[in-house]
């Protein structure tokens, strides 16, 4: 029997305790979930904006995924892949159709499908694209964020996720993000086989590129045979208002890297999707993972991709997130406290008027829980605004006027 814990207090100190130190939370212990509420022990309720870094996007606790997930664990959870199940092939198909491609490869974080897309591009650069043994380079953009292994922070600019972990894999050729002559120049190299960039930069405060940077970007990696791999572990899954935040425009990744939502934040199930000239150049016994595409994930993917499609998420995530800027921006107007507020449907970031190093959104943050409601701050000054996307206007309005309340009242 797991022993129950009776306090906030006594939950962190056995974290603190017990845990490696490589969070640092905001004081509050959840242990229930419904919707776009989440409650503490205390039974203090709350509205998720941080939606599990938009893992779940259907809500919490989805009551289809939920049921999809015990029905499947009652029959069969995980065979390896060393034999057939009747469920992964349907998923298969099903995630093909929905997005557009021939083949999909499933893992389990979206540290793991970025890094079998970094396998499949290098791959194909050798045996397509024809660049000599151990020299493909993939152009990554500063203040990326795809994860958090050593390959992956190779490519990372971000000092906090790479002091004390080299030495570093090389391979990474790293430009400005948001910069059209930058990839003008890096991807003419021939020995360019891919070009790895997120459609919005999520963990590094919401940067969203001008509009036009995507389609370049596409334009430019056909006109030179470089495969774009599109990282929408964060933007995808209706988070930005549309299926895909390529979607906008009109942009269709050679490699396209899901996670997170996939599961509506049930499993840890991530996806590369990719056509058969490129998939297939990976063979048996080049790449796998015990448990990527279990029957369990295969059933719970298919259940969360039908809430997305049944609820009209992406639909809801655009109107939604076009009255919460408003709403934020009439702030800004008000208050000193807000220098700008960016991004797409329901990923959004406030930049708070201090610098990186102040407590100040840390503060507010506190300031937000206090008043039943969940954020953190990224990178020192910036608060990502992100709700689960069954959200409602009622409840969005009641979240406005919480954070609104807290910023006009902020006292240092
Ligand atoms: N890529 C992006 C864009 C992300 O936002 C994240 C996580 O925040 C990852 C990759 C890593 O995913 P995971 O934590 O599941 O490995």
């Amino acid at each position: 029997m797991l022993s129950t814990i009776t306090s906030s207090q006594e939950a962190i100190e056995l974290e603190e305790k017990f845990g490696a130190h490589n969070y640092h939370p905001l004081p509050v212990v959840l242990n229930k979930g419904e919707g776009v509420y989440l409650w503490d022990v205390e039974g203090k309720r709350y509205f998720d904006f941080l939606s599990a870094y938009s893992a779940v996007n259907q809500g919490h606790c989805h009551p289809r995924i939920i049921n999809a997930l015990i029905e499947q664990a009652k029959e069969l959870t995980l065979t390896s892949r060393a034999f057939y199940n009747d469920k992964l092939g349907v998923a298969e198909k099903y995630v093909c159709e929905l997005f557009g491609y021939d083949k999909a490869l499933f893992m389990n974080s979206g540290a793991e499908a970025n890094e079998s897309a970094i396998k499949l591009a290098r791959k194909w650069g050798y045996t397509k694209k024809g660049i000599p043994d151990n020299e493909a380079v993939i152009v990554a953009v500063k203040k990326n964020f795809h994860g958090r292994t050593t390959t992956i922070i190779s490519a990372s600019t971000d000092s906090a996720a790479r002091k004390n972990f080299g030495p570093f894999m090389p391979g990474f050729e790293i430009i400005d993000y948001d910069d059209v002559l930058a990839l003008q120049k890096a991807l003419a190299n021939p020995r360019v086989c891919g070009l790895w960039i997120e459609p919005i930069q999520g963990e590094a405060g919401v940067y969203v590129p001008q509009e036009g940077y995507l389609k370049a970007a596409a334009d430019l990696c056909k006109k030179h045979n470089v495969l774009l791999m599109m990282d929408e572990i964060q933007t995808g899954i209706a988070r930005t208002g549309k299926m895909l935040a390529s979607d906008h425009e009109g942009v269709r990744p050679d490699l396209l890297i899901l996670g997170k939502a996939l599961s509506g934040g049930v499993l840890p199930i991530s996806l590369v999707l990719a056509d058969d000239e490129i998939m297939l150049v990976i063979k048996p016994g080049e790449h796998g993972s015990t448990f990527g595409g279990n029957p369990l994930a295969a059933a719970v993917v298919m259940a969360a991709m039908d809430v997305v499609k049944n609820e009209n998420l992406a639909e809801n995530a655009e109107r939604q997130g076009i009255v919460f800027r408003d709403r934020m921006n009439a702030i800004k107007e008000k208050s000193s406290m807000i220098t700008l507020v960016r991004g797409k449907g329901l990923l959004n970031a406030i930049v708070i008027n201090d610098s990186p190093q102040s407590e100040t959104a840390w503060n507010l943050c506190l300031k937000f829980a206090k008043n039943g409601l969940l954020a953190k701050p990224t990178h020192g000054n910036i608060i990502r605004l992100a709700p689960p996307l069954v959200i409602n206007e009622d409840q969005l309005h009641e979240c406005c006027d919480i954070i609104e309340d807290c910023i006009m009242n902020y006292k240092k």
